[in-house]
């Protein structure tokens, strides 16, 4: 076995949703967006790959930011359950459901029944900055009354 073989399966070590080596991150920088309760762990991020692997956890109650972008997320919840809005479809999720998320479609996960939520998100390296709604932007998806209902539910 290759030293590189061995370092790529050390690598793999983990523990009650944390990795050996991954360091545990704030979910995005303060002040750029709305979100609550959730930490982020880059698993993978490469030269070698044009995508990276990430995973989110909430706390109870904590969610992700309701925003959109040009870039698609492929999802796998990957610990416990909860709710995500995709478009104009509220889901109630479980580990191991996979949730494909395509260009320019609002989006958020929502911790909402008391215990630690967690997903694998796949995503471009290269990718564009999320857009939140504008005032305007979110008074036009609240006529939607489930997308009423999930939005009232995190604030
Ligand atoms: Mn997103």
């Amino acid at each position: 076995m290759t030293d590189r073989e061995r370092s790529n399966i050390r690598d793999a070590a983990a523990e009650g949703f944390r990795w050996e080596g991954v360091d545990l991150l704030a979910y995005k920088q303060e002040g750029s967006a709305p979100f609550k309760a959730i930490t982020r762990q880059v698993l993978f991020q490469r030269p070698e790959l044009a995508c990276e692997l990430r995973y989110f956890e909430m706390a109870p109650g904590g969610h992700s930011t309701f925003e959109r972008h040009e870039h698609a997320h492929g999802v796998m919840i990957f610990r416990g359950r909860g709710l995500c809005l995709v478009g104009e479809e509220v889901r109630e999720v479980a580990a191991p459901d996979l949730v494909f998320i395509p260009p320019m479609i609002w989006h958020q996960f929502r911790a909402n029944v008391g215990e630690p939520f967690g997903f694998l998100c796949m995503v471009n390296a290269e990718r564009d900055k999320p857009q939140v709604p504008t005032p305007e932007q979110l008074a036009e998806l609240k006529k939607n009354s489930a997308i009423a209902a999930f939005l009232a539910e995190a604030e």
